[in-house]
C-alpha cells in the first residue's frame, strides 16, 4: 500500500452543479461520475489496486471495482465522496474488505472522521507500515506494522503474505526495467508499439 493523491472534481470534469447533484443520489444514478471516475483514477493510480497493489484494468484482465473506503450501504452521504473513493481489485474489495466499517469516529465532514484502517488518501502509510511497498521505486519487502491501524491494514488485506510480495516486485521489476532502458532503447521501444498499433 502507498500514499495516493485525492482526484480533484475537475480532473473528472464532473461540475460542481452535478456532484451536488450526487449528494443525495444512489450509486446506481451516477453512471457519467463512475465512468469519468474510473479512466482518471486508472491513471493516477498507475494501474494499480489501492491496497495490494496488485496491476488491474484491462490491459491485465483484471477490472477493478470503485471501491467506498466507509461501505455505501451504512454511510450513504459519502456515496459520491471522492475522498471515500478508489479503485481496488475485486479479492482486497470484495474477498477482504466486503461490509467491514471502517468509521471509528464519526464526524460530518468526512476528513475528520477517524478510521480503522490506513486510509489511502488521509493517511501516510510510512507512519503505520514499515516496509512493504510504500512508494514504486522502492524495493518492496513484507511489512511490519508500526501502529494497530497498521496491523488491521496488513491482516485484513494480507500484506505481508509472500504472494503480495511477488506481486509488488513484478510491479517493482518492470518499472526498474522501463527506468534502465536508455534513450534511444526507449524511443525504439515507442516506435515498435506505434507500428503494432491496437494488433
Ligand atoms: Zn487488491
Amino acid at each position: 500500500m502507498r500514499n495516493l493523491s485525492a482526484l480533484r472534481p475537475e480532473i473528472l470534469g464532473i461540475s460542481v452543479e452535478r456532484l451536488s447533484q450526487l449528494s443525495n443520489a444512489s450509486w446506481t444514478s451516477g453512471a457519467d461520475f463512475k465512468r469519468a471516475f474510473y479512466r482518471a483514477a486508472l491513471t493516477s493510480q498507475v494501474g494499480l489496486c489501492a491496497y495490494c497493489m496488485n496491476q488491474v484494468g484491462e490491459e491485465f484482465r483484471n477490472r477493478p471495482d470503485i471501491e467506498h473506503f466507509a461501505d455505501k450501504s451504512k454511510y450513504g452521504q459519502w456515496t459520491f465522496e471522492i475522498l471515500n473513493l478508489s479503485l481496488a481489485c475485486k479479492y482486497c474489495n470484495q474477498t477482504r474488505k466486503g461490509k467491514y466499517d471502517v468509521v471509528v469516529t464519526l464526524a460530518r465532514n468526512y476528513g475528520q472522521c477517524s478510521f480503522a484502517l490506513i486510509h489511502p488518501y488521509l493517511d501516510d502509510v510510512e507512519k503505520h507500515l514499515k516496509g512493504g511497498y510504500p512508494a514504486l521505486q522502492t524495493k518492496p519487502t513484507i511489512p511490519q506494522p508500526l501502529t494497530l491501524k497498521g496491523a488491521r491494514t496488513i491482516r485484513l488485506f494480507k500484506l505481508d503474505s509472500i504472494f503480495a510480495l511477488s506481486i509488488w516486485t513484478r510491479v517493482y521489476d518492470d518499472l526498474e526495467a522501463k527506468r534502465n532502458m536508455d534513450e534511444s532503447e526507449r524511443l525504439q521501444y515507442e516506435k515498435a508499439k506505434d507500428e503494432l498499433g491496437g494488433y
